[in-house]
Order: C-alpha cells, then structure tokens, then sequence
C-alpha cells in the first residue's frame, strides 16, 4: 500500500495557526525567560512564598505561566481553551491539576469535581477523555502501606474501603456517561497500589469495550515485560487492556530515594533504555490493538513518528479511534497540531484549577522546560521560526 509522507512535524504554520501575533511573541517570550535556570528556580520559589504569605501575584502568574500551560480556573473558565484546541482537530482531557490534598473530606470534594469533568464531557467530541490521579482521591502514606502488604490483607485496612468506594464512584460516574478514563501513574512505592485498584477496575469495566486506561511508566526497567503480562492476563480474563504509555515524570525522586533507603533503582540505566521500551511497548500495542486501545502520552517527536510507522505498516487508518497521541497543553503544538492536521486522534491534558492551588503543577512545567536538554530550545526555535515566517509574509 502507498503511503503519503509522514507529517512534517515542524510546519509552524499550522502548529500555531490559532495564535493571534501577539500570543506567539508572549509564549515566544515566556519559553525564553523559562531557559534560564536562575530565573526559574527564583521565580518559583517568589511566587510560592508570595502566595503563601497572601502577596497579590496571581494576576502576573495568571497572565504568563498559567496562561501557557492552563486552561482556567474552573471547568466551564476552560470553554475556550476546549473551542481553540477543537478547532485545530485536537481533543481535550480536562485535568483537575490541584495538589496537596489531605484529609477525606478533601478527598469527597476532588472526586465530585473530577465526576463533574466526566459529566462536562459527557457526549462532547471535543472531550475525548477524563483523567485523574488515585493520589488526588487518597491518601499517599495508605497508597504506600496498601502497595507494600500481600494482596490477601489489603482489605484489612479500614481506610482502604473508602478509597475504593471514591475510585469506583468515578469510574462508574464513566461508565454511565460512556466516558473513556485515564488513571495517571505516580510514584513506585505507591503504583503497585494504584495498579492493583486499576486492575480491579479494568475487570470490572472493560469488557465489553476499553474504558479504564492504566498508565505504564517504561523508564522503570521492569514495566516491558509487565505491560506483556498483564495483557495476557486481561485477554485471559476476556477484557480490554486499554493503556496510556508515558516515559515517566518522577525520575529523580525515584533515583534520589533508592539510594537514600538502599535498595535497586526501578528506573531504567539510562535514556537510550527507557527509548527503547518505550517505542517497543508501543509496537506492542500496535500489534495486540484488537484487544487493546492505547494513548501514547509523549512530547517526543520520534516516537511518535515511528508509531505513525507502525500503523501505517500494519495497515491502520489514522483515525482509528483505539489510538491517540497525547501532549500537554502549551507544549509540543508542533506534534499536536501537525499529527490531528494529518487525521491522526490527538488530545491535550487540560490542566485548571485555581491559580494558588495548581501553582507547583506550573513550577514542574517551568523546571521541565528549564532542564530536558533540548525540548526547550526546540519550543523557542518553532515559536521563533513561526514569529519570522509571518513577518515575512511567507
Ligand atoms: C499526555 C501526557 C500524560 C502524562 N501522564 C503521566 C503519568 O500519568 N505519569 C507520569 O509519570 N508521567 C506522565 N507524563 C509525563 C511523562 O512521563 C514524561 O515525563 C514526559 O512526557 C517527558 O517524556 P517524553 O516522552 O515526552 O519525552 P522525552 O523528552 O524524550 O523523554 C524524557 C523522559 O525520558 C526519561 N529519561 C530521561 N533521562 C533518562 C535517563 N538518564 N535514564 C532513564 N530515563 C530517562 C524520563 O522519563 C524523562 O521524563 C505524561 C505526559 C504526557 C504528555
């Protein structure tokens, strides 16, 4: 079969096509602020000690970071950012990004807002996923006790009831609405935890069609050979392995945290191995795709290419709905908007809360920005090739 060429990922015509002028030069100027790394470890220790001490800077933070990488402060103050994603074919998974939350009254209120974003989305085309983090609904040191204790006595636990009502209650608030959901993967000590309640939940929900994505993390030099295995146990089970594939976002902490209570790293030795799974586990799922669905969660261009690769090879259409490439908002437009602008599913992570609640979400984004060699140059160069195209009129 004839292939068209792969998508030129750095058409900035139609990555930034719904940037006004005067958006790309702030984003073209915030991207060159975040390079430098005094600069943003200052700043986000300013802006975390002035919210804390009450000083009124939401609105300079509303107005730069927040605006680049959020979607509003409420789930209807994110309508526009929804409209302006759909208009350029990309699909939004409104992401409820408010951290730090303790107690289980707090646990009740995360939850009731991440079913209201499963109703919002509720028969919305332009909504394509929900999404939430178990440790949002639940409480970390639980998590942690739960993942450490052999299957047979995590029910011992009386907290562990609870936790499982408020994550059944969301995924059932999906099911009825017919609502696809990502269960985001957090730290190893608490993941085994989290993978055992998903796992419930995927026997549960996705017999008959994937609704419940797990995400596996593969800079953990285990999660290869898990995906494989649990996929054999879903078939077993007559269910729908539906996965989110991401390389993994708690590196440092992993590694920092292996030495200090002296055990073996889970992460993989080094970014060569953690390529290598990663683009491996998406051909994996390519190939087992009639009984999975796959997100392939990834800002690397790369893989997302080779995916294309792989479908193309195995004869899938770029629309099929069981595969979708996913970025967050305000990064990696080029790879968002050139893949949907070819036809392929594409969708952004939404994030939006209130400015002081979804603050250390920004500082991680302004950090990540600051120090992966080369994603932040190649952010400001697309920006700057698009501001000097327009201005010669090309
Ligand atoms: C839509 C979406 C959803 C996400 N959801 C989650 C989630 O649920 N859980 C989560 O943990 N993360 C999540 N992430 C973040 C993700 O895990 C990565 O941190 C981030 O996307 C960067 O990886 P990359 O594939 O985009 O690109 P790249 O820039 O190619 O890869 C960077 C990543 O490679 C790995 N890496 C870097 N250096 C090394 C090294 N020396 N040795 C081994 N590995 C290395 C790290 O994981 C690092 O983050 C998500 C990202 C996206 C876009």
């Amino acid at each position: 079969m004839q292939h068209e060429p792969l998508p030129d990922l750095n058409n900035t015509q139609i990555a930034f096509a719904r940037f006004s002028n005067a958006e790309l030069r702030a984003s073209y100027w915030l991207f060159r602020l975040m390079g430098q790394p005094w600069l943003v470890e200052w700043g986000s220790r300013l802006a975390q000690w002035s919210i804390r001490i009450g000083l009124p800077v939401q609105w300079a933070i509303r107005k730069t970071v927040y605006q680049q990488f959020c979607g509003g402060e409420t789930i209807d103050g994110c309508d526009a950012a929804v409209e302006q994603l759909a208009q350029g074919g990309v699909g939004t998974i409104l992401d409820y990004s408010v951290e730090g939350v303790e107690d289980h009254a707090a646990f009740d209120a995360c939850a009731e807002e991440i079913i209201k974003t499963i109703q919002k989305a509720r028969g919305d085309e332009r909504i394509p996923f929900a999404v939430f983090k178990i440790s949002g609904v639940a409480p970390v040191g639980l998590l942690e006790r739960v993942g450490a204790l052999p299957a047979a006595h995590k029910n011992e636990l009386p907290e562990w009831d609870l936790v499982q009502l408020r994550v059944r209650r969301i995924v059932q608030a999906a099911a009825d609405a017919d609502q696809a959901i990502l269960v985001d993967a957090e730290e190893s000590w608490i993941q085994d935890a989290i993978d055992s309640l998903v796992h419930d939940l995927v026997l549960e929900f996705n017999r008959v069609k994937p609704l419940v994505y797990q995400t596996v993390q593969l800079y953990r030099h285990d999660r290869l050979a898990y995906l494989k295995s649990t996929y054999v146990q879903m078939r077993m089970a007559g269910c729908y392995f539906a996965v989110k594939l991401v390389r993994g976002a708690y590196m440092e902490k992993e590694r920092e945290r292996a030495v200090a209570r002296n055990y073996p790293s889970p992460i993989q030795p080094d970014k060569a191995a953690t390529d290598r799974d990663f683009d491996e586990a998406v051909c994996f799922c390519l190939d087992h795709i009639e009984h999975m669905a796959l997100c392939c969660g990834s800002h690397n261009e790369e893989s997302n290419l080779k995916m294309i690769n792989r479908m193309r090879a195995l004869d899938i259409a770029p629309g099929d709905t069981r595969i979708w490439s996913a970025q967050l908002k305000g990064m990696s437009d080029h790879i968002s908007f050139n893949l949907a602008h070819a036809g392929y599913r594409v969708a952004k992570y939404l994030p939006y809360g209130p400015v002081s609640a979804v603050l250390p979400y920004l500082v991680r984004r302004a950090r990540e920005n600051t120090s992966i060699a080369g994603q932040m140059s190649r952010e400001l160069a697309l920006l700057a090739a698009e501001r000097q195209r327009r201005k010669s009129g090309r």
